[in-house]
């Protein structure tokens, strides 16, 4: 809907003017009657989300099809089970739903009395706001600025990135599946993207820059490494990439030659997933003087996302030193609308990696709990749990994983950890119970439905070390090391 041109009959043209429509700007439009200026329709979250989803049920139903047989399904005019993928026919599927997705989304900012326009702002003086309309220069006033241009894929600045190297925003504009690929660092997209190639059958090696997923709980990283390497995602840890280059015999894009510091070198597809840049370098801030990071690059907020300039507000992926999730920037954008008096809470914010495993969280990780409250006042609690339907096609034994985080002197849980088939359903429930002060006791007082996964692993979960003890007696131990015993014989 466009914005109207007419007389402005206050001081200026909007009450609030939102740049950058994706999921935190969306949610401030959507509550009330303004103006919002989009790059594109529903940024990284409403793309990147849908896409990761998408991705991830094609590989668990790939593994589906697999345990089918178990469950008594038949295939006909097949003797043998010969599975393949249909990239392109996915790709196309994926980008119909995007399309019809995004007609949905104008067809309800319609409805709720949104005005938007589909042009880059860049602010120019404190309530003004600069864009581009079919070749012709705008100025548009505002009393309230919301700044929500989110964030961008990152590049390494070595030769030949820019040029030969895929993001995750890029992988499915290939009209091909990639022959190997090599994801360039452990973060939650790279293994995403690392976990979904692999289940398609294709080639894949992840090499680390850093720590796996940074951030997280280091030990549950280490399980999801541990899960796709026995699964065959092969691993090069310490390993840094110096230049990437085009391979002269190749004609499709999507291949490239990287050369690594040790000089070996591999014909293959670069993905890159080494972080995120914030949006904030080109659209005026300096001019009006909203102080950013000096290291991020991301806005300096106050609790109530406001920045240094008392009418210009930040929220979703472009503020610093928060977390950034989806849910968390829709929940920031409602509150900014509807009751600039409740601050979000930036506590106790779930999230979810979509590995072949799914990995949910939620608080502390054992690090941080540490580092919060030292060692001695934190108990952890811990289970491995076999979902039953896995137990049919004897699918991976004591790889779902459960940590329980636990501050002593209050028994309060302080981190949530899981690691199954939806780890994210089964952890959001918990999260409103912590958001509650849940404790261990009343954690172990809850009754479970049975049968399910949410209980399995939840309510039965014992001390840390009394588990590692039992398992190593039963002789079950860390798949990994099974894997690296069966390798050195
Ligand atoms: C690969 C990946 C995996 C993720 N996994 C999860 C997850 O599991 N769970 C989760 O909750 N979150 C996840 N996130 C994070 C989540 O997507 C972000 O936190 C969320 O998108 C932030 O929303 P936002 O509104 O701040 O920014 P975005 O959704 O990025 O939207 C910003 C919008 O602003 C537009 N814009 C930029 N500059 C301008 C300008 N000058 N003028 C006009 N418009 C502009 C952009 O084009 C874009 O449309 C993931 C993100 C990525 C990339």
């Amino acid at each position: 809907m466009d914005p109207p041109t007419g007389p402005s009959l206050g001081l200026y043209d909007y009450d609030l003017l939102v740049i950058g429509g994706g999921s935190g700007g969306l949610a401030v439009a959507k509550v009330s009657s303004l103006l919002i200026l989009l790059c594109k329709l529903g940024g990284s979250s409403f793309n990147m989300d849908s896409i990761r989803k998408f991705l991830q049920q094609a590989t668990l139903l790939g593994k589906a099809v697999q345990d089918s047989q178990k469950y008594g399904w038949r295939f006909r005019h097949e003797v043998k089970l010969v599975m393949s993928h249909g990239w392109s026919d996915l790709v196309q599927a994926v980008q119909e739903q995007l399309k019809s997705a995004s007609l949905e989304l104008m067809r309800e900012l319609k409805s709720c009395g949104v005005f938007y326009l589909r042009a880059r702002g860049e602010i120019v003086a404190p309530h003004t706001v600069e864009v581009n309309v079919n070749g012709r220069k705008r100025h548009l006033t505002a009393e309230t600025l919301v700044v929500a241009t989110g964030d961008r894929p990152q590049y390494l600045d070595i030769p030949g990135d820019r040029e030969y190297c895929l993001t995750s925003e890029d992988l499915l504009s290939l009209p091909h599946p990639p022959a190997r690929t090599l994801v360039v660092c452990g973060s939650a997209e790279g293994l995403e993207c690392a976990g979904f190639l692999f289940s398609l059958g294709l080639q894949v090696t992840v090499m680390l820059l850093a720590d796996l997923l940074q951030g997280f709980d280091l030990k549950m990283a280490e399980k999801i490494e541990n899960y796709m390497f026995v699964g065959g995602v092969d691993f090069l840890h310490h390993c840094s990439l110096s230049k990437v280059q085009r391979h002269t015999q190749t004609h499709r894009d999507s291949n490239a030659m990287f050369l690594l510091k040790t000089q070996h070198h591999f014909r293959l597809c670069v993905l890159l997933a080494v972080g995120r840049k914030a949006c904030t370098s080109d659209i005026g801030l300096e001019c009006v003087r909203v102080q950013c990071s000096q290291d991020t690059g991301r806005i300096v907020v106050n609790e109530r996302d406001q920045t240094s300039v008392d009418h210009i507000y930040a929220i979703g992926s472009v503020q610093h030193g928060r977390p950034s999730t989806t849910g968390l920037s829709v929940h920031a954008g409602k509150l900014l609308t509807l009751e600039r008096t409740t601050v979000c809470d930036y506590t106790i914010v779930p999230t979810v990696v979509l590995t072949p495993l799914e990995y949910a969280a939620c608080g502390l990780s054992e690090e941080r709990a540490n580092l919060t409250f030292g060692e001695d006042s934190i108990e952890v609690y811990h289970s491995y749990y076999w979902p039953l339907e896995w137990t049919l096609p004897a699918r991976n034994k004591n790889s779902c994983y459960v940590k329980v985080i636990c501050h002593i002197p209050d028994h309060r849980v302080v981190g949530l950890h899981v690691m199954g088939p939806n780890a994210g359903d089964i952890l959001q429930g918990f999260v409103t119970a912590m958001k509650c002060g849940l404790t261990k006791h009343q954690l172990d007082a809850t009754v479970g439905i049975h049968p399910g996964a949410a209980q399995s692993s939840f309510l039965h979960h014992q001390k840390a070390q009394k588990l590692e003890e039992t398992l190593t007696g039963r002789g079950l131990e860390d798949p990994k090391t099974q894997q690296n015993q069966k390798t050195s014989l």
